[in-house]
């Protein structure tokens, strides 16, 4: 495959190019029937799905989401109160100390690097943009701990801008489970989905994912007898056909 493209419009401009080298196959799995079926068939399971991190604004949702890397969005939510209680502001992490951030957030795993990426972020919100999150994906990516999945959360959920895809673990593998995807990186099905999906479906379409993901579409087991993609699905993974 070829390079990641550098900047979000490059991003944009790949995905609109057709794709090349497509087996007969893959061209089928990504007919626009067979996507536009999947859709509706997430719009019907998952009709509300929305972002599960806790958060009030979107340096919390910014904040929650560096520190959901490798962690239940459930564990996150235990560990925020307090974490925004001490330190509601950017201003306010800018100046709090590693270890006590540490002692916060130790429960969500990789403590320390998250604890460094959380006061780098504030510190760079604070002496760059004025102590507002900023809001384009080009800007949102210098941050300490943001890359481009964290970028997408918050552009999506907080201000509904759809740069791109939230690639996650579960979107990851659903996506390539559905034969949507064959890259092997975040980055990569992201490129995929962002060339097949309409992009007034970036954002829900993450969402609903997430959801299936955690309640049917499980990493070792997947629920596939309670699958309403079911028949759309030909995963070597699945554990029921009809
Ligand atoms: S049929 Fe099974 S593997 Fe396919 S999307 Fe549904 S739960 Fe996942």
């Amino acid at each position: 495959m070829r390079s990641l493209p550098k900047t979000t419009q490059a991003w944009k401009n790949a995905a609109k190019k057709p794709l090349q080298n497509v087996s007969k196959a893959q061209r089928g799995a990504l007919a626009p029937s067979r996507i536009a079926a999947i859709l509706k068939a997430l719009d019907e399971a998952y009709p509300r799905a929305e972002c599960a991190l806790t958060h009030s604004s979107p340096w919390e949702l910014l904040v929650a989401t560096i520190l959901s890397a490798q962690c239940t969005d459930a564990r996150v939510n235990m560990v925020t109160p307090e974490l925004f209680r001490r330190f509601p502001t950017p201003q306010k992490m800018a100046k709090a100390t590693l270890p006590q951030l540490e002692a916060l957030i130790r429960t969500t795993g990789f403590y320390h690097n998250k604890a460094k990426s959380i006061q780098g972020a504030a510190r760079k919100i604070v002496s760059e943009f004025d102590g507002q999150v900023p809001q384009t994906m080009a800007e949102l990516i210098t941050i300490p701990g943001v890359a481009r999945k964290t970028a997408n959360v918050v552009l999506g959920v907080s201000f509904n801008k759809a740069e791109g895809v939230v690639v996650d673990t579960h979107v990851f593998r659903i996506a390539r489970r559905l034969g949507l995807a064959k890259g092997d990186t975040p980055q990569k099905v992201e490129q995929e989905l962002m060339r097949i999906l309409p992009e007034s479906r970036w954002i829900d379409f993450s969402h609903q994912i997430i959801q299936h993901g955690r309640e049917i579409c499980l990493a070792r087991k997947p629920k596939c007898d309670r699958c309403n993609l079911e028949q759309l699905c030909t995963s070597k993974d699945k554990t029921w056909r009809s």
